[in-house]
Order: structure tokens, then C-alpha cells, then sequence
């Protein structure tokens, strides 16, 4: 057995793409604490990784739209010396359109995706930033840059996961922290189901497996990508969108209202 990268806290583990990182996290030589309400799930999927890596895995069955349990994981998250990974990856979607979405199962998924999320990663980043070393790998969607394919709330959650992925970026990596977001494209996990749409319905051309999501993803890791699209067959197309939002970024202050709404300028003092 190789000598341990410390441990990594895989979150939405006990099954679809949480449980394909825990695995292929195992065999890169972490072990594993793994997150996810369903106990059951979660111990078959520890035996299982056990089993084939001889890696340590421990559960820690938990809701983490339950403030005092998410509180316990951030505790593990601070105190824990070892750990040197997070993957912020339990979520859950809708392709309920606003109009027949219910405001509270809204609100369940801006808890999950978003406040979970960014409590964890508030947790764990200062840990890692006084450490000099740690990875937290943020699970968005491409749903937060086509924010039309999906429910509304879904894509802005995933829009969040993003911008505040390059934005952790931005100040930890001379912490020697490392960030990355992942935009999978659909990827064939009960997701689906649980949004209302299985993704039988759409043409196989279109979902991707989770292994091979993973595998991808990962892959991007390596290669020091800060976001990585799997399904995204030319880079170019994301450095270009990039690129023009970056130079968008300087011209977006501006004492004057652009002509175009025919506002006289010095409103201001
Ligand atoms: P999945 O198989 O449904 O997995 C979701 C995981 O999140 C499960 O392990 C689930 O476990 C856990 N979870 C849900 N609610 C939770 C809660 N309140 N507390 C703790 N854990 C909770 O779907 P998946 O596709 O692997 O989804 C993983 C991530 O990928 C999500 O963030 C999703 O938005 C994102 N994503 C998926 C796709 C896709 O096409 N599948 C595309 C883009 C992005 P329990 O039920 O045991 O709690």
C-alpha cells in the first residue's frame, strides 16, 4: 500500500459521483472520511473501497441541511490534521420551472449547494492556508453557465458554486491552497430521478458516465486546471469566454451611464 496523502472529506458520498471520488481518491493513496445522510449507503460504499484499497475510510452519516450536524462536520473539518482534501460535492437539482417549483424545496437546494457548501469551505481553508497545502475541489454544474437548461434555482446555486470557486482561487493559491470547480455536463446518477427528469429522456450522446466524469475531473486536477468542463470537447471555448469576461471586468465602474440610456451625466457629487 503507497503512504497516505492525508484524508480526504468526500461530501455526497454514498452514491453517483461522490461515491466514484471516494473510490478513485482511495486508490491515489487518501483516506477517506465520507459524508452523506443514508447509512446504510455510506457503510457499503466504505467496505467496498476498504476492501479493494486497505485504505482507512470512516463514516460520518450526516444531513447537512441540519445546522447543528453540518456544525459537527465543520468541527472534523478544523481540528483535523490530517485532512487534506475536500470535495464539496453533495447537491441536488430540479427541472421543475418556476412557476411549479415549491419555494421551500428552493430554498432546501440554496441550503445544500450553496450555504453547506460554503460553510465547509470555510472550515477547511483556513486549516489548509496554515498548513501551506490543501485542495478543496467545488462540484458547480454547467448548469451555472447555461443557466437555462435546468430549474432557475439550480443554475444560480451552481452559478454561485463557481464564481466563488474563482474567487477562493483568487486569495488562497499563494496560501498554497488549491481550488478547483467542476462543471459536469449531464452525467448519468440518480441526480436525474431526483430532479423529475431521468436521464433516459435525453439522447445517450449527451450523459456521460460518472466514472468517466470523475476520471476527467481529476485529470484536470493534475494538470493544474482551476475549472474543468469534462464534457467540454476544445479548452479554447472556455479560455475565450474568459478572456472576454476578463476584459469586460475593467470597463464595468463608471462615473457616467452609458449613452445608450440617455442619462445626463454629473448626477453625482
Ligand atoms: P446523486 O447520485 O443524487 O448524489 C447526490 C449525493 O448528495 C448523494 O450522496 C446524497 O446522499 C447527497 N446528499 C443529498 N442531500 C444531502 C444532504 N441534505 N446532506 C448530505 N448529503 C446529501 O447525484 P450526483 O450526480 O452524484 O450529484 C453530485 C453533485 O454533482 C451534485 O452537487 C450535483 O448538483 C452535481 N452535478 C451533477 C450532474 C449530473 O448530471 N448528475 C451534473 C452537474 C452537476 P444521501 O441521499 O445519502 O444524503
Amino acid at each position: 500500500m503507497s503512504a497516505s496523502k492525508g484524508t480526504a472529506v468526500v461530501t455526497g458520498a454514498s452514491s453517483g459521483i461522490g461515491a466514484i471520488y471516494a473510490d478513485r481518491l482511495a486508490k491515489r493513496g487518501y483516506d477517506l472520511i465520507l459524508v452523506a445522510r443514508n447509512e446504510e449507503r455510506l457503510k457499503d460504499v466504505a467496505a467496498r473501497i476498504s476492501g479493494t484499497t486497505g485504505r482507512s475510510v470512516t463514516i460520518l452519516p450526516t444531513d447537512l441541511n441540519d445546522k447543528a450536524s453540518l456544525a459537527k462536520v465543520e468541527s472534523v473539518l478544523k481540528e483535523n490534521p490530517a485532512i487534506t482534501m475536500l470535495v464539496n460535492n453533495a447537491g441536488f437539482g430540479s427541472a421543475v420551472p418556476l412557476l411549479q417549483s415549491d419555494i421551500g424545496k428552493m430554498v432546501e437546494m440554496i441550503d445544500l449547494n450553496v450555504t453547506a457548501l460554503t460553510r465547509l469551505a470555510y472550515a477547511a481553508a483556513p486549516a489548509f492556508a496554515s498548513r501551506g497545502k490543501g485542495t478543496i475541489i467545488n462540484i458547480s454544474s454547467i448548469a451555472g453557465i447555461a443557466p437555462e437548461v435546468l430549474n432557475g434555482v439550480y443554475g444560480g446555486s451552481k452559478a454561485y458554486v463557481l464564481a466563488f470557486s474563482q474567487s477562493l482561487q483568487h486569495e488562497l493559491a499563494d496560501k498554497g491552497v488549491r481550488i478547483q470547480a467542476v462543471l459536469p455536463g449531464a452525467t448519468a446518477t440518480e441526480f436525474w430521478d431526483i430532479a423529475g427528469f431521468p436521464h433516459s429522456n435525453m439522447p445517450s450522446s449527451w450523459v456521460m458516465s460518472a466514472e468517466d466524469m470523475v476520471d476527467a475531473a481529476l485529470a484536470g486536477l493534475e494538470n493544474g486546471e482551476v475549472v474543468t468542463i469534462p464534457a467540454l470537447q476544445d479548452a479554447a471555448d472556455w479560455e475565450t469566454y474568459e478572456a472576454a469576461r476578463k476584459a469586460m471586468s475593467g470597463k464595468l465602474s463608471n462615473v457616467n451611464p452609458a449613452p445608450r440610456y440617455g442619462i445626463k451625466a454629473a448626477q453625482t457629487a
